[in-house]
């Protein structure tokens, strides 16, 4: 798989989960590849070295999606050491599950920095890099758009608010030949949402499929997207959900 080769990716909370399963992918397809992360030091410097391991190009850097500085200088650290930026993946996310009148303001702002004001920094700072026909790719979720679990009245909203932060981007970056795009996973095992959880039951339920899905669901979906064969591909939110939302 060769599609993306020579070109560089970004991948944001790439050390476990959904982002280093899109980081894995992307690097297999040929592209080099920065990932990261916060506290998960080792985690993400063992996705570094299985991309490595297997031919391809990866660094790790530590920045906080919260942390518009940090995330400013990833980018440009990103660029420092590939020479370019073709790909922005937004994946870093979290999830702090609790009734929406139990949740304190300071949960509701870390939801609100990770999730949306982290997308609109990374994607700002992005932009300054992105040649034409650049790839913004943003990890939203079926709850962007239609609600069925309890306990995620924060977290929901910011993934409606990708959902149109996508759609309003491809707009002004469209003439650019740059595509912005929504992947809205469901259920995928993940420590997040992990399969074996409490809350797995009602969300296996929910699916047409009657399973989770993979990181690798994501990730493929993702690889296409980012390449050469997505290109008239943008503002959309594409649904890998096992039918969540059928
Ligand atoms: P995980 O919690 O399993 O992994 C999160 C990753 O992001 C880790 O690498 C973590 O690394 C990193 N991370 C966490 N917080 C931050 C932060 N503030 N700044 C930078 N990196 C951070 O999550 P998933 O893989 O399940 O989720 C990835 C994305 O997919 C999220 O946007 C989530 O909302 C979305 N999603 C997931 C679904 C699922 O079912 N799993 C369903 C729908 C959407 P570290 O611990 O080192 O910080």
């Amino acid at each position: 798989m060769t599609k993306l080769n020579g070109k560089t990716a970004l991948v944001t909370g790439a050390s476990r989960g959904i982002g280093a399963g899109i980081a894995r992918r992307l690097a297999a397809e040929g592209a080099s590849v920065a990932i990261t992360y916060t506290k998960g030091a080792d985690a993400a410097a063992a996705v570094v070295g299985e991309i490595e391991k297997a031919g391809g190009k990866a660094i790790a850097i530590q920045a906080d999606a919260a942390d518009a500085r940090a995330v400013t200088a990833a980018v440009e650290q990103t660029v420092a050491a590939f020479g370019r930026l073709d790909i922005l993946v937004n994946n870093a996310g979290t999830a702090i599950p609790k009734t929406f009148e139990e949740t304190t303001i300071e949960e509701m702002d870390r939801v609100i920095d990770i999730n949306l004001r982290g997308v609109l920094v990374t994607t700002q700072a992005a932009l300054k890099h992105l040649p034409d026909g650049g790839r913004i790719i943003t990890i939203g979720s079926v709850i962007g758009e239609r609600m069925m679990t309890p306990g995620l009245v924060a977290y929901a909203a910011t993934k409606g608010a990708v959902k149109m932060f996508t759609q309003g981007l491809a707009r002004e970056v469209g003439p650019r030949g740059i595509t912005v795009n929504n992947v809205q996973p469901g259920p995928i095992d993940t420590d997040l949402n992990p399969a074996a959880g409490d809350w797995a039951e009602p969300q296996i339920a929910n699916t047409a499929l009657k399973r989770y899905g993979h990181v690798d669901d994501i990730a493929a979906m993702v690889a296409f997207v980012a390449g050469p064969e997505a290109s008239y591909i943008t503002g959309a939110n594409l649904s890998i959900d096992g039918g969540t939302n059928a």
